[in-house]
């Protein structure tokens, strides 16, 4: 239910995949959104989205899609902002605002800037901390951000009332909206999403690459299904956020690899303590966390 008041007469999406697709959809529940024209790369992704009925129109030139919009809405892959940006800069309206869901967001702000010159007073980057390892408008669903949270990362060009409207938006789909610098963001999601993922794509690539990768693949448990949900991501997805976050994501990989080398040393001597101490502070961190997760 749409208790912000929000009332958007016509949406722009540009990139009508998982997180946009779930985001229009959203909003269309919450009866916040009268008409969504859609943008995107393939025109099959964009029939098959009208015909989903998740946007309205379909528009495939950025510049014409977001005329008469009063909210654009940019959801495309890190590595494809750029293009739209300067695509959408000469046709933007002043008073439009502007908003992405990309996962880092430094890069984004510099491709605005390198596209807009000056930031707009009407663009407030976001990114909303849900997802799933699937792709695609076919598995977008309105539920998705419920209950979940949305970091947004406002530029100092931002106005108060697009910072405003956007929490507004979020909110409407039933999530938590939080304020954060855009390089402390960057940071964080580095440890807490960027580097599971680097890890999971790591580990399962590794053992792929084994000449008996076809038995431990057979006789994995519950464990590897858990750990390794996440390097079944899209992998352009992934190479784009690698690279737009690459020196944070970079220091922690280090870090971790040299904890690793620590791990092997204490197994291959057999330091018993060593092993104690870690897995029971990992294990009493993960159970606090899950506390907090559920809560
Ligand atoms: P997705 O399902 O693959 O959707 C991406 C959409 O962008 C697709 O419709 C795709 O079109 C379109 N696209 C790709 N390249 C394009 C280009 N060069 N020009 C125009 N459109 C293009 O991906 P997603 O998971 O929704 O991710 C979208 C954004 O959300 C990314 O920036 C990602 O970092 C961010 N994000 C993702 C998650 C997550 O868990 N998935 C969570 C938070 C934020 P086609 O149909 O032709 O491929």
């Amino acid at each position: 239910v749409n208790n912000t008041g929000l009332h958007i007469k016509r949406l722009c999406l540009i990139g009508v995949g998982l997180i946009g697709g779930s985001l229009v959809r959203a909003l269309r529940r919450a009866d916040a959104v009268d008409e969504i024209v859609g943008c995107g790369r393939s025109r099959a992704s964009l029939e098959t989205a009208r015909e989903l009925g998740v946007i309205d129109h379909i528009e495939p030139d950025p510049a014409k899609a977001v005329a008469g919009a009063d909210v654009v809405v940019i959801a495309v892959p890190l590595g494809a902002m750029q293009n739209i940006f300067t695509a959408i800069a000469p046709a933007l309206a002043a008073d439009t605002l502007l908003t992405d869901v990309g996962s880092a967001k430094a890069s984004v702000v510099a491709a605005a800037k390198k596209a807009f010159g000056e930031l707009p007073a009407g663009f407030v980057p976001g990114h909303p901390i849900a997802g799933t390892e699937k792709s695609g408008v076919q598995a977008s669903f309105a539920e998705l951000f419920e209950g979940r949270r949305v970091i947004l990362t406002p530029t100092a060009q931002s106005s108060a009332s697009a910072i405003a409207h956007t929490r507004a938006l979020w909110q409407a789909c039933g999530a938590e909206v939080v304020e954060m610098d855009i390089s402390h963001h960057d940071e964080v999601l580095a440890a807490t999403s960027h580097l599971p993922h680097m890890l999971a794509y790591s580990l399962v690539d590794m053992l792929a690459r084994r000449e008996d990768s076809q038995e431990i693949f057979d006789y994995a448990a519950g464990g590897f299904r858990d750990f390794s949900r996440i390097a079944s991501s899209d992998p352009t997805m992934w190479h784009d956020i690698t690279l737009a976050n690459r020196e944070a994501l970079a220091s922690l990989l280090e870090q971790f690899s040299m904890d690793l080398q620590k791990l092997a040393a204490a197994a291959r001597e057999g330091d018993s303590d060593y092993l104690r101490n870690i897995f029971t502070r990992a294990k009493q961190a993960r159970d606090r966390y899950e506390i907090k997760d559920t809560r």
